[in-house]
């Protein structure tokens, strides 16, 4: 491996005097930056890299070769949907005619833009039975905070500001308490049952002691381990019964698509994830794209600006203020409207008849490949999975391989690694997601070599437990680069 590839910075790389371009004569006479006034101008060059041209092409395109993604191969991380990106999507955003747009430019002059931002929103009405969406929250975790702070304006809006709790299972992405801590709600963790679904008896016993000040509940379906929660009708029941509101995180609609929707199981408020159910590459936090939906009743407080069609079919923009009850902005204008072009294509590229296909798909390869490799993994919830399953490590646990070892060695192989140690509730915690879009040669790909880590792990388990072999840079320590970043290059040089 040349390290000369792998390891330099570009300041690195660096000779001074060295030129990667050459730059006409300043032809206006008289206004050099040497007449800019004493005070503007700094006192010492900036430090920046001096390199030729094929030395920085060189250094960046390979850089970009050691990155993974979907475009490079399978990629099973459970609960983020890697979802495969078809090219249309990116010519669609790509297009100068939306990409070129400014987002203060007066409604009359983008028309189009607007109307599909209008046709989305009500898309996703029809495929979650909810009654209207808002596309500005720039995330999961942003839309959670705004469907939160929906449902507190209307509690706040009938005069009842006792209700400051939320209800939250055990088994709940991370975001879901911290959204509501954001929000300033306190958090009510319900656990779940053996079967790891949300346990009523548990749910009773809160409901019939906080009930008054319950604002809500916060539940995600099928859960973070992948199980379709068969009680919502009673949970519901039971948390309209105590004056509260159902919120559903929507980050797992995959396995819903075309077979039932969140709006006809009794939620109130609910985000999509769009960069995980509906295309747009993403990872490492970004973009995302959040559309927040509501019930009939509850469009008064979504919040502004809204783009709405007049009696014509004029597309318009509503700003902060012409809505008494809105939230006002949540963000900056729109949100991303990119990441909404290519869930916009993606969604009428499958059409009405091939949508219905996604969730029967998705749940298929999950459990084609959750059946196929439980001899060899500990299965702690043998039912029926939907879009994803949770493996407790290896089913033999005395060869001291974890699942940390089998990730690292799934690298050597050419494969991104499954999500590893969430959600909490085991110890050793694999979490698989094919996605829809894979076909049954990867997949079968995928379970050979996760065969082949088990026989390794058996037979000669420190070849797993040093892994990866085959890659640029073996194990990093991952907590150091969160608790003491070195993002510059003369800090470096300090240390
Ligand atoms: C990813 C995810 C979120 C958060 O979404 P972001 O877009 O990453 O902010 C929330 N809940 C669940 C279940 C998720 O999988």
């Amino acid at each position: 491996m040349n390290n000369r590839l792998y390891g330099s910075l570009i300041f690195e790389l660096s000779h001074p005097g060295r030129r990667g371009y050459s730059l006409p004569r300043n032809s206006f006479e008289g206004y050099s930056t040497h007449q800019l006034p004493a005070s503007l101008r700094r006192a010492d060059d900036a430090q920046l890299p001096e390199c030729d041209e094929l030395t920085v092409v060189r250094h960046y395109t390979n850089h970009s070769a050691n990155n993974f993604g979907v475009n490079n191969g399978f990629y099973p991380l459970g609960s983020c949907t890697m979802k495969y990106n078809p090219v249309i999507d990116e010519e669609i955003a790509a297009m100068q005619e939306f990409s070129a747009l400014h987002p203060m430019q007066p409604a009359e002059t983008c028309q189009g833009a607007l109307e599909v931002y209008y046709s989305m929103q009500t898309l996703l009405a029809e495929l979650t039975g909810l009654s209207e969406f808002t596309l500005n929250p720039c995330a999961g975790a942003h839309g959670e905070l705004t469907g939160l702070m929906v449902i507190r304006a209307y509690h706040n809006s009938r005069g009842d500001n006792a209700r400051t709790k939320v209800i939250i299972p055990d088994s709940a992405h991370g975001t879901n308490p911290a959204s509501a801590a954001v929000c300033g709600l306190e958090v009510l963790e319900v656990k779940s049952t053996a079967d790891g679904l949300v346990d009523l008896a548990d749910l009773k016993r809160i409901v019939e002691a906080e009930g008054t000040q319950v604002a809500g509940m916060m539940m995600t379906n099928p859960n973070t381990l992948g199980l379709f929660e068969k009680d919502i009708p009673a949970i519901a029941q039971l948390i309209h019964g105590c004056g509260g509101l159902m919120y559903y995180d929507g980050a797992n609609l995959n396995p819903m698509l075309g077979a039932c929707r969140p709006g006809d199981m009794g939620f109130d408020v609910m985000h999509i994830n769009l960069h995980k159910t509906f295309a747009t590459p993403h990872g490492g936090g970004g973009p995302g794209s959040g559309p927040v939906g509501v019930r009939q009743g509850l469009e008064p407080f979504l919040p502004t600006p809204r783009v709405v069609a007049d009696v014509n079919n004029t597309m318009l923009h509503v700003e902060t203020g012409e809505y008494e009850q809105a939230l006002g902005s949540i963000g900056q204008f729109f949100g991303n409207f990119a990441v909404v072009l290519r869930a916009y294509t993606y969604i009428l590229s499958l059409g009405r008849e091939n949508i219905k296909l996604v969730g029967p798909l998705a749940t298929l390869n999950a459990n084609y490949i959750k059946e196929q490799l439980k001899d060899d993994y500990k299965l702690p919830i043998g039912s029926l999975c939907k879009h994803e399953f949770v493996f407790d490590g290896l089913a033999d646990k005395s060869t001291g391989v974890t699942t940390m070892d089998v990730a690292k060695r799934l690298l050597d192989y050419g494969y991104h690694a499954p999500t590893i140690y969430f959600p909490l509730l085991f110890h050793e915690s694999l979490m698989i997601e094919p996605t829809e879009n894979e076909s049954k040669e990867t997949i079968d790909g995928f379970i050979s070599v996760m065969r082949t880590i088990a026989r390794e792990a058996r037979e000669t388990p420190d070849v797993v437990k040093q892994a990866p072999h085959n890659t640029p840079i073996g194990r990093v320590d991952d907590v150091l680069a969160a608790r003491h970043p070195v993002v510059t290059f003369k800090q470096m040089n300090n240390e």
